[in-house]
């Protein structure tokens, strides 16, 4: 195989700087795509102004007339005919273009040009002729001793020299299927655009290939685990399950029926369970993933429930004592803040067994916790939950089933990437009787009126939240509103006749528990936070939520937080408050589907504020962006899922596929 030496130009020397662009192989180099373009407009010289920079083509005129000087320098000088008139130009020392430069030939010359000599001083010439009004320069990521000029020369070396060996991961039937063109030609175009729907048509071809091995990739995974990850087979007793779910307060929706026959499938099921329940704020996950660790507790296993918060997992575990007082299951808290002694109770009820349910922080996945007979492992909210702390799960016990939940609705393109090795079971519909929350958009200007809508909830003996980006002013540069100094302002305005206090996130649990129950119940009516009561406790008597500086927030967070009003019977609302960005937060008004809010958020601001840096991190990719190119990614995953189940025949094409996931993993 052609190693990047072999390529014409490249010595030593740019052999390490390109290796320190982390272009290691031929592949590496072909793919050291332009990060942007740089549109080079011909010129009328008759416009512009002295010494400006000029692009103009047309045709030699005259035979150059080569000088030579010392030490090796040259210029040579010829007459142009452009479409501006005839003009001079002079280019220094290259004089090995004088063959190429024979009278009536098409050049692009780019230089400076010296009105009142009627010269271009040329920087560069190029064969042929602008095929439209523009020149299209690709500009690349260089280094310190490799210039652009130094690495396209390289690329098109590379291309011209081993570009029919370079493998084109898209099967043959869906280059016919597309009309593509091949590859060479391909990565030919984007380093040299002839033009703009040129360059177009080649860049989605590249888009598709690379998410098409990344999706082939993903359902290779998620078959694999199908076929060699055996689990836990169990018996569910079904008719009590039923009882179950017959005794609770409400009938289950749709939804969350297919759910949980789900999820109990897979169970039953001998291989592992590996399930997303995705589901909107409100929507009513909990219960169902109750009934699975109650179904698992029947069938005589233990069941784990890791919550991202404190707040939550003692919200989980209230619920879920109330749900199953008239049973006999064990129902433990692990948290952080119990003490050593508390602790090492709890492990040895997991270790031997009593504890049948244990719910917790990340404490649950530590490792000195062993369990007795783990079959469950659930996790609210996992996209909290670190890649590591994922696979670190998986390691415990004997091989638990596993189900994931999430109330943020990830974006559809999200879960077929990140999660698309899981299977997944979606809650859309929400149990009857919610009401939409009204929300408005407010400037900072209009904080009277604001205070006012407060005042009005209330007078009706009703609670508000009020979110804030920080906890305190950090730094004199910042203006953004902090906890602490909202606490200033609302005493000022509502102190009087109201208590307020404040939670958020560095506040010691104990300290956040307990005004997190005064506020429920209803000793503090106004209670002021950071995004801890994101995914934090149900009040339903909360009707208002005022968050300062929305702007700052990704809109799928924002929808979460409202998600914390319009629990109870009364009408709520959620006023948003940014003076910047109000037609992006524009869309929370109109718009109350957390998938669609997602959706939008996504397309607008991309995947870095979904997840944290960490997550992002897991996929860059080389031409494709996963945010402006979800309809190329839709495409490819149904396409890969296509081939990966048509072709039974493993061939060789396949065969590559599989082994770029060690690659580029
Ligand atoms: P999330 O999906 O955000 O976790 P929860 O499970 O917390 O939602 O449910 C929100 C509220 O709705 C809870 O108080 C829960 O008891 C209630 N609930 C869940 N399912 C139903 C249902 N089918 N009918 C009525 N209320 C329900
Ligand atoms: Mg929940």
């Amino acid at each position: 195989m052609a190693m990047l030496k072999d390529v014409k130009g490249i010595g030593p020397k740019s052999l390490a700087l390109l290796n320190k662009l982390g272009i290691i192989t031929i592949d590496d180099l072909v793919m050291h795509y332009p990060f942007r373009y740089e549109y080079l407009e011909r010129t009328n010289l008759q416009e512009v102004g002295e010494e400006d920079k000029v692009i103009v083509d047309g045709k030699v005129e005259s035979v150059p007339i080569l000088m030579r000087f010392k030490a090796g320098l040259n210029k040579m000088n010829f007459r142009l005919i452009s479409s501006s008139g005839v003009v001079g130009v002079s280019i220094f020392n290259r004089a090995f273009l004088k063959s190429s430069l024979e009278v009536g030939t098409n050049v692009i010359v780019i230089g400076k040009f010296d009105k009142k000599k009627n010269v271009i001083t040329a920087s560069d010439i190029k064969m042929g002729s602008l095929s439209s009004k523009v020149k299209i320069e690709p500009v690349y990521h260089v280094t310190q001793g490799l210039t652009n000029k130094n690495i396209a020369t390289y690329i098109n070396m590379a291309l011209l020299q081993f570009g029919k060996e370079i493998t084109d991961y898209i099967p043959e039937e869906y280059i016919n299927k597309y009309s593509f063109v091949n590859k060479r030609l391909a990565l030919n175009i984007v380093h040299n655009p002839p033009t703009t729907e040129k360059l177009k048509e080649a860049e989605y071809r590249l888009k598709y290939e690379e998410l098409f091995s990344f999706m082939f990739k993903i359902n290779y995974l998620k078959k694999q685990n199908k076929s060699n990850n055996k689990g836990i087979g169990r018996t569910i007793p079904r008719e009590k399950v039923e009882k179950f779910i017959e005794s609770l307060s409400f009938s289950l929706t749709d939804d969350q029926k297919k759910a949980t026959e789900e999820i109990l499938k897979d169970m039953e099921s001998s291989s592992r369970m590996n399930r997303l329940l995705q589901g909107d704020v409100g929507s009513g996950k909990t219960i169902v993933s109750f009934i699975a660790m109650y179904s698992n507790y029947l069938s005589g296993m233990q069941s784990a429930l890791m919550a991202p918060t404190e707040i939550l997992a003692v919200q989980h575990y209230n619920n879920l004592k109330d749900i199953l007082k008239n049973t006999k299951v064990n129902i433990a808290l692990l948290t952080g803040s119990l003490l050593k002694k508390e602790k090492i109770e709890i492990y040895k009820g997991l270790e031997n067994g009593e504890i049948d349910i244990v719910i917790g922080t990340h404490a649950l996945i530590q490792d000195d916790v062993t369990y007795n007979n783990l079959g469950l492992v659930i996790t609210d909210e996992q996209h909290r939950f670190g890649v590591n702390q994922r696979a670190n799960l998986q390691n415990k016990g004997i091989k638990p089933d596993i189900l994931y939940m999430s109330a943020t609705p990830i974006p559809r393109t999200y879960a077929l990437t990140i999660y698309g090795d899981m299977d997944t079971s979606i809650i859309k519909e929400r149990p009857k009787g919610r009401k939409k929350i009204k929300t408005y958009v407010k400037k900072n200007s209009e904080i009277k009126e604001v205070l006012q809508l407060m005042l009005d909830e209330l007078k009706k003996h009703h609670q508000v939240y009020v979110i804030a980006p920080l906890i305190e002013d950090n730094s004199e540069t910042n203006d953004l509103a902090s906890v602490c100094d909202l606490k200033d302002k609302m005493k000022l305005a509502f102190g009087e006749y109201y208590n307020i206090d404040v939670v958020h996130g560095k506040m010691a649990s104990s300290a956040k528990e307990l005004i997190m129950q005064e506020f429920v119940q209803g000793s503090i009516q106004i209670l002021i936070s950071t995004t801890v009561v994101e995914v934090g406790v149900d009040v339903p008597n909360a009707t208002m939520m005022v968050i300062f500086d929305a702007n700052k927030f990704g809109l799928s967070t924002l929808h979460q937080l409202r998600g914390r009003v319009g629990r109870g019977n009364s009408e709520s609302s959620c006023i948003l408050i940014s003076d910047s960005d109000t037609e992006r937060l524009t869309i929370m008004e109109k718009e109350d589907d957390g998938f669609k809010i997602s959706e939008e958020d996504f397309k607008l601001r991309g995947h870095g504020d979904l997840f944290g840096t960490k997550q992002s991190g897991d996929m860059t990719f080389k031409i494709a962006n996963i945010k402006d190119d979800y309809d190329i990614l839709l495409r490819a995953r149904e396409d890969s899922e296509e081939y990966l189940n048509c072709t039974t025949n493993i061939n060789e094409l396949k065969l590559k596929l599989i082994n770029s996931i060690n690659n580029n993993s």
